[in-house]
């Protein structure tokens, strides 16, 4: 089975509490490629400029993401983010975004990645993500991540772009400022009422819930003591989710969901151990499925004793 992500390919500067890192490789399509390469074959579309070197390849080709599609702007540069945290790491401060060779960006995907089984539209204007999903139209699954800037500047294309997925993941403020519902679970019907069968509301440091048409489910964010850096843990949790579902014949039963729950729980709060791509770069197989395990643990609950 193979999936096809389309996103940011990025250089970032980070600051946190805990540090900083004045240039490291980022972008939501390259930590979702990361994650997602645990449980199936990745490929990653995007623009990078003459900047991105030999060292972000191997990053990429380290974990065996196919960057075929990886587009090289001669003499351009490649996206920049800047931003910080402050004690509150749901919360993340943009210093500064330049598209750089996302300016004149206009995806054309190989016969390869249009033949791809599933697509994951990242965070990127949704016009290109709209485009995109066209050039993927035998794909068993999309799925769709966004963020407010798009809420604010392009709603009613994001509106017809969610209307052609089936699976959307935003951050609970996201669906509902999206949606003009303060009630979460009405903001994410409302979401689903648009077409997607299945909607993920990120809630950051408090984990993640799972809404579907005749289910809920929820998990708390793996319980960690030392959280360095949590850009990326979005789009982390995406690969993991999206990347497990994508091996997965029975993809919309309510148990394969759960799994890609606490899978997607499982790679974010791996990525926010370090900064940038570092810890999961590094990642083994067999310490995800020790934390699917401990995720199992912490949530287990037995029905009282009668009496
Ligand atoms: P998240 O998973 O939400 O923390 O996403 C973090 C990544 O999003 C960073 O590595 C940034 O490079 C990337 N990013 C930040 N702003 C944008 C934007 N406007 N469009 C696309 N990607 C972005």
């Amino acid at each position: 089975m193979s999936l096809v992500v389309v996103g940011s390919i990025a250089f970032d500067a980070v600051k946190t509490p805990f540090g900083e890192r004045e240039r490291m490789l980022g972008g939501s399509a390259v930590h979702f490629s990361l994650a997602a390469s645990f449980f199936t074959d990745v490929r990653v579309v995007g623009p990078v400029g003459a900047d991105f070197g030999e060292a972000e390849y191997a990053v990429l080709h380290g974990r065996g993401v196919n960057t075929d599609d990886i587009e090289r702007v001669d003499g351009g540069e490649t996206f920049f983010w800047r931003g910080h945290y402050e004690y509150d790491f749901n919360q993340a401060h943009t210093d500064d975004t330049r598209l750089n060779v996302f300016g004149d960006f206009e995806p054309k995907l190989s016969e390869a990645s249009q033949a791809a089984d599933h697509l994951f539209l990242a965070n990127i204007q949704p016009d290109l993500q709209r485009g995109v999903r066209g050039q993927c139209g035998g794909a068993r699954w999309a799925g769709l991540d966004s963020m407010n800037l798009w809420i604010e500047t392009a709603r009613d294309s994001l509106c017809q772009t969610i209307a052609g997925v089936d699976l959307v993941f935003l951050n609970d403020a996201e669906i509902r400022q999206l949606t003009e519902q303060p009630n979460l679970v009405r903001a994410a019907r409302s979401v689903m009422d648009m077409g997607p069968k299945v909607v993920v509301a990120k809630q950051g440091e408090y984990g993640a819930a799972l809404f579907t048409e005749n289910g809920f489910f929820a998990l708390p964010a793996f319980p960690l003591e030392n959280v360095i850096d949590p850009t990326g843990a979005g789009d982390s949790f995406a690969g993991g989710f999206l990347g497990y579902l994508s091996a997965q014949d029975d993809w919309s039963s309510e148990s394969t969901l759960r799994r890609a729950m606490t899978y997607g729980s499982a790679l974010a709060s791996f990525n926010v151990e370090e900064f940038g791509t570092e810890r999961v770069a590094r990642l083994e197989r067999d310490e995800i499925d020790e934390r699917f395990e401990q995720f199992r643990q912490i949530t287990a609950l037995e029905a009282p004793a009668t009496a």
